[in-house]
């Protein structure tokens, strides 16, 4: 069988290992079970996992909450715009499942460097499986504000096998937060 593993560096591994780390504390919280980090100049500078019913934001995914922490943190350091811009062009993010298009779009708009992600997110993915959010090259569906997109280099399946098998687990053991199905009605029998 091939090792999940080849391709990728021992550092790469390590990285994502990180992010797996923040996926698990999701799962443990009842959220669906995405986690990530973002990385500068070898080290972890912020990481982030899906909070969105906890904070009952859609939009509150791993990508955003890592995204925020730096951008909250270099806003208070008092850093220009140009300045968190080159902070970003040097980020690689870990992420355990595809970016969804939201997030690709705002990696792409912030100038990240480059993404590895786990498994591919099929229904949303915005970094090949539905658009190409990476892409620097322009989207004609797509103008204004998300045409100044820069791209990012983007490499799938680290550790793909275990961000199934941990989104797997989560609708296996049924989301409490999901509206509950109608009690079946009884047929009563006619007299
Ligand atoms: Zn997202």
């Amino acid at each position: 069988m091939e090792s999940e593993g080849e391709g990728f560096s021992s550092e790469n591994l390590a990285f994502m290992e990180l992010a797996f780390h923040q996926a698990k504390l999701a799962l443990e919280s009842l959220e669906v079970p995405v986690g990530c980090v973002l990385v500068k100049d070898g080290k972890v500078i912020a990481s982030g996992r899906n909070r969105t019913t906890e904070t009952r934001n859609a939009a509150r995914h791993a990508e955003m909450e890592a995204i925020d922490v730096l951008l909250e943190k270099w806003q208070r350091d008092g850093l220009s715009k140009s300045e968190v811009a080159e902070n970003f062009s040097r980020c690689i993010l870990y992420v355990t499942c595809e970016p969804c298009i939201m997030c690709a779009a705002a990696l792409s708009i912030l100038g990240i460097k480059e993404v590895y992600y786990g498994c591919a997110n099929e229904k949303f993915g915005g970094c090949g499986s539905i658009l190409s959010l990476h892409s620097s090259c322009s989207d004609p569906l797509i103008s204004g504000e998300v045409s100044q997109r820069k791209g990012f280099k983007c490499t799938g399946g680290l550790m793909a096998s275990e961000a199934v098998s941990l989104l797997r687990s989560f609708y296996e053991q049924g989301n409490p937060n999901a509206p509950k199905p109608h009690r079946p009605l009884v047929e009563k029998e006619a007299a």
